[in-house]
């Protein structure tokens, strides 16, 4: 429980101490996409090399693709399936992609950071 912890609060993946991103808001826009290079309390380098981050946006992509999938789903239930292949599915999917970007964008990289460390 205490490792999930740390991992949804962006802490470090050795020591659950230091913070992975440099704001805790991850709708500050400006800082949005920093990243700490290592922890400030054990030193755990959270850039290892150049592009290390790259591997993430697959992470983001399959969770865009399944938070689309579940929001259709919901859109089914609700409204039915041949009222949900429509225009305003896609427009409130977007939307909601749009809103809940910076947390996607920082899950993937937690979790691409905490399934590479060693
Ligand atoms: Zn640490």
């Amino acid at each position: 429980m205490s490792k999930l912890n740390d991992f949804l609060n962006g802490r470090c993946p050795r020591c659950g101490v230091g913070r992975v991103f440099v704001s805790r808001n991850p709708y500050n826009l400006s800082k949005m996409l920093t990243t700490n290079k290592e922890c400030s309390n054990c030193h755990y380098d959270f850039i290892p090399e150049m592009g290390f981050y790259w591997g993430a946006t697959y992470v983001a992509y399959g969770i865009t693709v399944a938070f689309s999938v579940f929001n259709f789903a919901i859109s089914t239930a609700i409204f039915g399936f041949m009222n949900s292949l429509n225009v305003t599915y896609v427009m409130v999917n977007a939307g909601l992609l749009f809103i809940f970007c910076p947390i996607f964008f920082r899950f993937s990289r937690m979790l691409w950071l905490w399934v590479a460390h060693d």
